[in-house]
C-alpha cells in the first residue's frame, strides 16, 4: 500500500516517522515519530487513513519550554506537552510558595519540566 504523505512531527520537525499496525485483537493504527526523545505519536486507530488524518491535523508552531517567547508568558493559558505523554492547559505565573513564576494548570498545581509549549488560539470575537 503506497504510503500517503505525512507532515513532519510537529514538536521535533523530524520526517522519520513510522506508521505501524498496534498488536491489539482489534485492528489499530499509529502513527510515531522515530526520533528518539521526542516519542510523539498519535492515538490508536482503527484505519490507517484515521491515524494519518489525525497526525496531519496537528498544530503547527509547537515550541520547546526553554524557548517560550516572553509574550506567552503574560498569564494567557498555553498548552503544554510532555515526552511521551499528553497534554494539558496551563499559565505562567508567580507562585507564592515557590516564590517564582511558575506553570500552573488549571486548577492551579505547579507543573514540572514541560517538554513543549503553544498558546491556546483565542475564541471567537463576540
Ligand atoms: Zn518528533
Amino acid at each position: 500500500m503506497p504510503t500517503p504523505e505525512l507532515l513532519p512531527c510537529p514538536f521535533c520537525g523530524s520526517t522519520s516517522l513510522d506508521a505501524h499496525r498496534g498488536y491489539t485483537e482489534i485492528a489499530t493504527y499509529q502513527i510515531s515519530c522515530m526520533n528518539m526523545g521526542c516519542e510523539c505519536s498519535t492515538a490508536l486507530w482503527s484505519k490507517p487513513e484515521e491515524a494519518i488524518d489525525a497526525w496531519n491535523r496537528r498544530a503547527p508552531g509547537w515550541t520547546r519550554i526553554e524557548d517560550c517567547p516572553e509574550e506567552w508568558k503574560d498569564g494567557r493559558l498555553c498548552v503544554l506537552k510532555f515526552i511521551g505523554s499528553s497534554i494539558l492547559l496551563a499559565r505562567f505565573k508567580y507562585c507564592e510558595f515557590y516564590e517564582k513564576e511558575v506553570w500552573e494548570d488549571t486548577t492551579g498545581r505547579v507543573v514540572f519540566n514541560p517538554d513543549f509549549v503553544i498558546p491556546l488560539p483565542a475564541g471567537p470575537e463576540k
